[in-house]
């Protein structure tokens, strides 16, 4: 009898691999080899990552600021790419299409969501590079795909339209909506890092009479000069109050954005702000701020505070295609993505590398 001869089967078939920045700890990350991620629902999509970004609040988790990141996490919220798998329930996107990645996921569906606030989504919000793998990688999963991503022309520019993930909408919406900018107003914005200039270009779509900048980085304040602020004030020797006050006839501004997230620059917006004003925050604070309401109980004054929803992504989207907003103002510096840690080397130090936003490509 002859041998029956069986043929070999390949039991496991070879798993596909991808880079990605992954996270071990407090002051660890190292950009390793990992499983590409394949699509867990049918509304999901898989991006291949072309473009993505660091953001400040990457640094508050590699510091170990945020406690929902644990070891084996890929980092990043923030990314272009184009569509590489869909599950069967995402119909209003082809493969091959380019997309925008939100930071903020959401369902569409949940209360949260149906009230515009997406942040709060019960099957979302911000997820992404948190609680779930993120977009400083080659390849991404995008839960609720269809109304988490933003179809893109084919040919539009990558490296502005990034800034539409998180900082544009985080600074107009926390910022300048919540702030509600109006024109004639005086604006002074405390924080002049990516989030603070973000909320300068989107404050002057009001038409504002006055946008003051106040920092301590005279290259972050430069550059502030540059994209439209009426005046600047270095802060380092601590007496922006009078110097607002003077530039502001004695009154103080209509509208505060807090862009810092420190106890000191949230009193600082107390002292700064009109009577009838608004004091806006976009900062994410760790510690407690005192609210002096011993100055502030009779001046009518309005506190907001508000994480990004995304709402307003697809006006920002037709006034960055339209030119009339330009994001890539605030690029800096670019790497290729598989030299994603030297980019947070000059991120983490961007007073020294007179950095703002750090571009990753993979193209
Ligand atoms: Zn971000
Ligand atoms: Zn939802």
């Amino acid at each position: 009898m002859r041998p029956q001869i069986i043929e070999k089967q390949k039991l496991t078939k070879p798993q596909k691999t991808m880079r990605a920045l992954v996270y071990h700890g407090p002051g660890k990350m190292s950009w390793e080899e990992k499983p590409r991620p394949p699509l867990q629902d049918d509304t999901d999509a898989i991006v291949r990552i072309t473009t993505t970004t660091i953001c400040g609040t990457d640094l508050h988790i590699l510091k170990g600021d945020v406690p929902t990141v644990t070891d084996g996490r890929i980092l990043g919220h923030e990314g272009v790419g184009v569509l590489e798998e869909l599950g069967a329930g995402v119909k209003t996107f082809k493969k091959g299409e380019k997309v925008l990645v939100s930071c903020i996921t959401s369902c569409a569906k949940c209360d949260f969501c149906r009230k515009s606030m997406y942040s709060h989504c019960r099957h979302g919000g911000w997820i992404l590079g948190n609680t779930i793998d993120g977009t400083q990688a080659e390849y991404a999963r995008i839960p609720h795909a269809e109304t988490s991503l933003y179809s893109l022309p084919a040919a539009s520019d990558e490296e502005a339209l990034v800034m539409l993930s998180d900082i544009f909408p985080t600074g107009f919406e926390c910022g300048v909506l919540k702030g509600a900018v109006r024109p004639g107003d005086s604006v002074v914005i405390v924080g002049a890092g990516p989030i603070g200039l973000a909320a300068l270009l989107t404050a002057q779509l009001y038409a504002p009479a006055q946008i003051i900048l106040i920092d301590q980085d005279e290259h972050r304040l430069a550059a502030a000069k540059s994209l439209g602020a009426t005046e600047t004030i270095n802060n380092a020797d601590g007496t922006a109050a009078g110097k607002v006050l003077a530039l502001t006839g004695g009154m103080g501004a209509d509208v505060v954005i807090e862009a810092v997230g420190l106890a000191a620059t949230f009193e600082l917006c107390q002292s700064l702000v009109a009577a009838g004003g608004h004091i806006a925050n976009i900062g994410v604070h760790g510690k407690a701020v005192t609210l002096h309401l011993e100055t502030l109980w009779s001046q009518s004054v309005t506190v907001t505070t508000r994480l990004v929803d995304t709402v307003t992504t697809p006006m920002l989207l037709k006034a960055v295609l339209s030119g009339r907003l330009e994001p890539k103002k605030l690029v800096s510096h670019r790497f290729p993505l598989a030299d994603v840690v030297s980019a947070y080397g000059v991120f983490a130090n961007a007073a020294k590398e007179k950095a703002l936003k750090v571009v990753l490509f993979a193209r």
